[in-house]
């Protein structure tokens, strides 16, 4: 679930802003964090904001993502699903991807 409201408060108060890009960061065994949400205005202070937080040790280090919210979307997610699915299923012996599928 994504928050519906960009990460960022100023003086208190909180963006009202949808939100725009889901903020990631990338460690170096390659685990991905997800940190919150910012609208394309506040991309530059969650920038700034996650370097300062990683300089203090109190987030992960690693490399920081911005992934359009857009492109999450459920008709995306779902095709991935299908994917996960077959990456994870265990090794099938050697059966060929359509051998049973084909009517013929
Ligand atoms: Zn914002």
């Amino acid at each position: 679930m994504l928050p519906n409201r960009c990460s960022i408060s100023e003086r208190g108060r909180q963006c009202p802003n949808p939100p725009e890009f889901i903020v990631t960061v990338t460690s170096d065994n390659s685990d991905e964090y997800m940190l919150g949400v910012t609208c394309d205005k506040h991309r530059q202070n969650v920038l700034g904001e996650v370097l300062r937080l990683q300089k203090d040790k109190k987030i992960v280090d690693g490399r920081v993502g911005f992934t359009p919210v857009k492109s999450v979307g459920t008709d995306c997610i779902r095709s991935d699903a299908d994917e996960f699915v077959q990456i994870d299923a265990p090794s099938s012996p050697s059966s060929p991807l359509s051998s049973s599928s084909s009517p013929a």
